[in-house]
């Protein structure tokens, strides 16, 4: 963690599979499949992409009797593939149902999720959810109660409508919203506990899609539980709306020590990388000074003294280049996800930025005699030119990694 971060709000510990989460662990990172869950090879092949990019936990959803059975076979596959990622699966209405026909998904999972919203309802409600708890509690093995707006609890929303509306000063239908999910997400996990579910096996959520919803409702959580809390912004959106406010949202929270866990709820463009909620994740963390996943690269924006692309072509070369060495270099250089890089744009900013980082190049701008002079921990080492400027810094890279940061045996 970087000097100065915020404090994390004491939680419990929870562990699922081999990860920790709240307590002093780290802010854990998962994410979420979108496969078909009964297709076994294709839901393991991606809960592997997520993994090898960073995702510590991964969700899957188990909506029919074959995606329960595929459960087992998906871990199976992964211990094949010498990958021990814990797997969470996603139940609703039927959630009951499939885990008694299906013990061995139970078994084979590593955290169930429960919907309060989504387990029954009337007097089913309570029947289903604790059928739910009892297999948790006969597998051992930790629930999320996930609450989400757009499936809030009715029986419960009718009823604090009704306590609001004798109130001398009614909440809005926000300020109610709000109380309902926090409710919600608190009652499930009180009776949980009182069906003999331990209180270190429980995380909670509360997720909405607006970001003061979603600060408010977490405030208010986190003051009145110590569960570790799964943060995220649901249906956050695509492209740069859903990094954006999932990014607002979580950072302010994470800021007060908020947060044990995080998802990124992340639309993907068509045929797009569901990678790229992971990666959203990690830099989310990793700017913030919580966590360092992979060496940052510093790049100006550019400007009219950058009147070619050369400059965006090597910011783009090297951002690359360092996240495709990182599995090689985590192996064998410990602490290189702390390395620093600066790639620069011209002589206004590029020497002092590049003196900054632990290794920075400062390209030519317009005018400019066309020369990069390269920096290694503020000191000038050399001076790049001709075409061949992006091979030469990666080795340049290559050669620090080796040199500053000790080998694991
Ligand atoms: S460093 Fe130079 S090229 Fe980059 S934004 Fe600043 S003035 Fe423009």
């Amino acid at each position: 963690m970087t000097a100065g971060c915020p404090a994390r709000r004491a939680t419990r510990r929870v562990m699922v599979g081999n990860v920790g989460v709240g307590g002093t662990a780290p802010v854990v990172i998962q994410s979420m499949t979108n496969t078909d869950t009964a297709d076994v090879f294709g839901t393991a092949q991606q809960v592997a992409e997520l993994y090898r990019a960073g995702s510590e936990i991964v969700r899957i959803t188990v909506n029919t009797r074959e995606a329960a059975a595929a459960v087992p076979k998906i871990k199976e596959r992964l211990e094949l593939l010498n990958l021990n990622v814990p797997l969470v699966g996603d139940f609703h209405f039927n959630g009951h149902k499939l885990l008694t026909e299906v013990p061995e998904c139970a078994a084979a999972l590593d955290k169930l999720r429960i919907n309060p919203g989504n387990v029954g309802k009337g007097a089913r409600r309570d029947e289903q959810f604790a059928s739910l708890i009892e297999i948790a509690c006969k597998y051992q093995k930790p629930v999320r109660i996930g609450v989400n707006w757009g499936s809030l609890d009715q029986s419960l929303l009718a009823r604090l409508m009704d306590a609001n509306a004798k109130r001398p000063e009614p909440k809005d239908a926000t300020g109610l919203m709000r109380e309902a999910m926090v409710t919600s997400a608190l009652e499930s996990a009180a009776q949980a506990e009182s069906l003999g579910l331990p209180g270190d096996a429980i995380i909670l959520s509360c997720k909405v899609s607006g970001v003061q919803d979603l600060i408010a409702i977490y405030r208010d959580l986190s003051t009145r539980s110590d569960y570790p809390l799964h943060l995220g912004l649901t249906e956050a959106g695509m492209g740069s709306k859903g990094i954006v406010a999932s990014t607002a949202a979580l950072s302010v929270l994470l800021q007060e020590g908020i947060g044990d866990t995080i998802r990124i709820s992340l639309t993907p463009e068509p045929g797009g990388d569901r990678t790229r909620e992971v990666i959203v994740a990690q830099e989310i963390l990793q700017t913030m000074g919580l966590r360092a996943f992979v060496p940052m690269v510093v790049a100006c924006p550019g400007c009219g003294r950058t009147t070619s692309t050369v400059f965006q072509e090597l910011a783009q070369d090297i951002q690359t280049y360092v996240r495709a060495r990182m599995p090689e270099w985590q192996l064998r250089h410990k602490g290189v996800e702390n390395m620093t890089l600066a790639v620069m744009g011209c002589v206004v900013n590029g020497p002092g930025e590049s003196k900054h980082a632990n290794l920075g190049i400062s390209l030519p701008g317009t005018g400019e005699e066309p020369v990069a002079p390269v920096y290694e921990d503020g000191e000038r080492i050399t001076t790049l030119r001709g075409d061949n400027i992006a091979a030469e810094f990666r080795n340049i890279i290559d050669a620090y990694v080796e040199k500053k940061y000790p080998k694991h045996s």
